[in-house]
Order: C-alpha cells, then structure tokens, then sequence
C-alpha cells in the first residue's frame, strides 16, 4: 500500500476504507472524501445490507466504472 492519505469512515471511525468503498461513497452520495462511510454506515444510511451494497459495486466494475477496481 502506498500513495494517497488513508481515508476513515466519518461516521464510525473506522479506518482504511478501500479503493471500492470510497467509490460507492462517490457513486451514491457525494465526492467529499472528508466525509466518507464505510460499508456499515452506508448500509444503515440506505436501509440496505452489506451484501447489497458488495453486489452494487460489482455492477459497477463490470460497467467499466473507473471508481472501481
Ligand atoms: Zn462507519
């Protein structure tokens, strides 16, 4: 790992979100990294589950979608 400041969850703390997650956050909600959820928090912000939120950012990888990788 190298490059790029480590980016943590604004909500919970949690630490080292990946390249995938702060895609989603990108996607779904907004583009300020200050203010980035993990996968738990984004999760419990849509009412959805993890998995859900695993299986969108599969889509998005298969649409080519640089924000993933
Ligand atoms: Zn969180």
């Amino acid at each position: 790992m190298s490059g790029g400041k480590q980016i943590n969850c604004a909500y919970c703390d949690k630490d080292g979100l990946s390249k995938n997650v702060i895609g989603l956050n990108k996607k779904l909600i907004h583009q300020q990294v200050e203010r980035m959820m993990c996968m738990t928090c984004m999760a419990a912000y849509f009412e959805t589950t993890e998995e859900e939120l695993k299986e969108m950012i599969e889509g998005f990888k298969q649409q080519g979608c640089a924000l993933f990788g």
